[in-house]
This record gives structure tokens, sequence and C-alpha cells, in this order.
């Protein structure tokens, strides 16, 4: 077999054979979870479809879909299918308000995203026996457990660091000659830049794995240059079980690859939920085919992108491949009449030369009418003129931008803080 592949069956076989097996497991779970789980049972009953009425993979969409507030809502452990005493780790992410969001694992969901990551490792190169670094923490953020459980499946020398002291990560990862990096794009921009502090490189670092936070291609490119790497755009939420769960690119960097025989997956219009034709950016909405202690069924994950293509690759992966996320629903920002995303932001200001890569949008709303002002770091000649002409040529309308040393903007550990809200001058 291809080491190129961890499960080849599951990630080549032909959109036919697909097909089927999604069918056969919607059905499966649209039975499982309504006479489960309570909560699934109020909703399908309400929306008055049976799991006899799923007679095709379209049906799915005669389920009513379920959103963040909803497992908010259900929070802890309504939605939960096996017995309590099944259940063997639960994973958290808190939102900016209201109730956090929880998923618990019982041994097959965690043997399944296990399953997940082992093929997003072996997507980016990393085979048995090489030496990865976890950056994010250990805890109930699921970035941590999810990068481990996969490499324990998979077979590698796992370096659990953890988030923090950047010099003692670079300093292991040379000691022990790490291939593989995971984490948050804005971590190993940090390690870039303690990199370069201390005029020093880690020569055996060959991939970076990021996930949790949408990037654009330039800003891609920074880090692959900075770091000498390939890097990967891992995709997966708290609600789907967590990183890797969902996708990831693979070496063509053409798309990200869903791994469709564990999650079904629609476009659809975030407003009205009628599903959108390949192509056409709206909200992914997922259902997961194969998890059994809180599947979910026709989940609105608020992010935003489009299905690129549903042909083979040339990586020989079958999974349709959807654009890298464009942005959240909820983080869609509308000033002076103009919508647009944050990552739009970013990807206008990684294209002046000198631009470095820490920003924040700051939303000024002075007595209800919203401005835009942009800090970045750059380099000594770039001026706050050649940051707003620039974004007014991409962006249709010009924010007010101001210019800092590099060093200067406020770091995160976690992921990065780029956009700031504030009224009448205060932190929103
Ligand atoms: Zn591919």
């Amino acid at each position: 077999m291809s080491p190129a592949f961890w499960n080849p069956k599951a990630e080549t076989m032909s959109r036919d054979e697909l097909a089927a097996l999604q069918l056969a497991r919607l059905q499966a779970v649209v039975k499982y979870a309504r006479e489960r789980s309570p909560f699934y049972r109020a909703r399908m009953d309400r929306a008055g479809v049976k799991p006899g009425d799923i007679e095709m993979l379209e049906d799915a969409r005669l389920l009513p879909f379920i959103n963040k507030e909803d497992f908010r809502q259900a929070y802890p452990l309504e939605m939960l299918c096996v017995d309590r005493a099944d259940l063997r780790e639960m994973h958290m992410s808190s939102g900016s308000t209201g109730s956090p969001v929880a998923m618990a694992y019982n041994e097959a969901d965690l043997d399944q995203w296990a399953e997940c990551m082992a093929r997003c490792y072996r997507m980016a190169g990393l085979t048995q026996g090489e030496t990865i670094q976890i950056t994010p923490s250990f805890g109930l953020f699921n970035g941590g457990f999810g990068f481990y459980h996969g490499a324990r499946k998979a077979g590698m020398f796992i370096i659990p660091t953890g988030s923090g002291n950047t010099p003692r990560q670079i300093k292991l990862m040379n000691d022990f000659q790490v291939k593989g990096l995971m984490g948050v794009v804005s971590y190993g921009i940090r390690i870039m830049e303690v990199l370069q502090e201390q005029k020093n490189t880690i020569p055996s670092l060959k991939v970076g794995m990021f996930g949790a936070e949408a990037f654009s291609d330039s800003m891609r490119e920074k880090i692959e240059n900075g770091l000498g790497i390939e890097a990967f755009d891992i995709y997966g939420m708290t609600e789907t079980g967590g990183v890797g769960t969902t996708g990831m690119d693979c070496h063509c960097h053409c798309g990200i690859h869903i791994w469709e025989d564990q999650y079904l997956v629609e476009i659809v219009d975030p407003a009205s939920g009628k599903p959108l034709p390949d192509g056409q950016t709206g909200e992914i909405v997922f259902t997961s085919l194969a998890r059994q202690a809180m599947p979910i069924l026709r989940f609105k994950s608020g992010d935003l992108t489009r299905i690129l293509t549903r042909q083979r690759c040339e990586c020989g992966r079958t999974g349709l491949r959807m654009d890298r996320v464009t942005g959240r629903v909820d983080d869609m920002l509308i000033i002076k009449g103009v919508n647009f995303w944050p990552r739009q932001v970013e990807q206008a200001l990684m294209e002046i030369p000198g631009v470095l890569s820490h920003y924040q949008i700051i939303v000024e709303e002075n007595d209800g009418v919203k401005d835009l002002r942009i800090n970045v770091e750059a380099e000594p000649g770039v001026t706050g003129f050649t940051v707003e002409k620039h974004l007014k040529e991409r962006l249709g309308f010009s924010p007010k931008g101001d210019v800092f040393p590099p060093g200067s903007l406020p770091r995160q550990e976690g992921k990065a803080v780029r956009v700031v809200h504030e009224n009448n001058g205060q932190k929103a």
C-alpha cells in the first residue's frame, strides 16, 4: 500500500461507493439519534420527519438544522446518545457569549477522531516513527489532545509541550529533531519571530499543521518561507469532534479534503438555509456519519466556504475539496455599506511589501456609526498612507491605518485576537 495514505480504502473509494456508504450511514445515524436522544426525537417530530423518510442523500435536507445555540442550551449532556458510564473524555469551547459548547466522546468516538487525525498526518507526509511537537494546550480546548490521539494511532514520537515558553519550544525542536509542528498559525508566527531574534533556525522542521484560525494564502506563504516548512490547513471544530475530524489540504494545496465517509457536508445560504450549488460560497453544514456519544445532524457551523470540486484529486483522494474558510457568518463586518470578512483585510495587508504578520482590526463605533482602524506592524519605510491606499484599492473603502514597529502590538499565546470592537472609545 502507498505510504501516502493512512486508510487507502476510505480515502480513495469511488464517488459511487462513497455515496452508497454515506446513505447507509446517514440512515443509520438518523434512526440511532431518534431512538436514543430526546433532543433529536423532539426536533424530528416537530419537523414531521421520520427515519424512514431518508431514502436518498438529498433527503438529509428534510432534517431540521441544529446550531451552536442548540449546543449551548443542551449543555452539558442533553444531546447524549450513549450511557453516561460509556463516556471517556470531553472537550469544550467557550464562546464570547452564553454557555460553553461541550462535546463528549465514548471509546469509539476517540478512535474515530484518531483515525481522521492519522489520515491528516499521513497526508502531510508524516509517517510512523517521525517526531512531532504539539503546541496547543492539553486541556478543554480540543487541539492538544486531538493532535495527541491521532499521533498515538499513527505511531509517531510525540513531544507534548503544550503552549507557551517559545525559547524552550525551539530548543526542544532542535534537540529532538522535530519534523512536524502542530498548532495555531499565530503561534507559528510567534516561533518565527523568536527565531529571528535569536538568529536561529530549526533545520529539521519540514511540516506545519495549523488549525483553529482561518488564514490567508499570503499568511501561508509567509510562514512557509519563514520556517522553511510546508504548511497545511487542518479543519475541525468542537461540535464535529475536534481538530482534523473534518479534513485537511493535501500536498497540492488545492482545497481541503473532507473525510466524507465520516461527514456529510452541505453548503447552504446562511439566512434561508437553502442549498447552494457547488462553487457558491455559503455556510457549511455537517452531519456526522460515525459518531456515537453526540452525533450531529445538520449542524450549521457558522463557517463560510464553498465546494471547489468533487473530482478525484491529483493526490488520489476522492473526498470533495472545499475552499479554505473565508470567515464566520457572525464575523462579517459591514462598514460604510461595504460587507467584508477579516481575512480579506489580512490578505490585502500581507500583499504590502514590508508589512509584517501582526495586525489588529479595530471596529470603532461612535454613536452608532461604525468605522475601521487598522494597526499593523511593518518595517521602517512603510507608512500609514501606503497601508490606507492599498486597502482602499482592495476593499473599496479607506480605513485609517496606523503603522507600528515590529514587536509592539499585543501577542496572545492561543488563538490570535485580530478583531477588536470599541464603543465610543471603550473596549466593547
Ligand atoms: Zn488531494
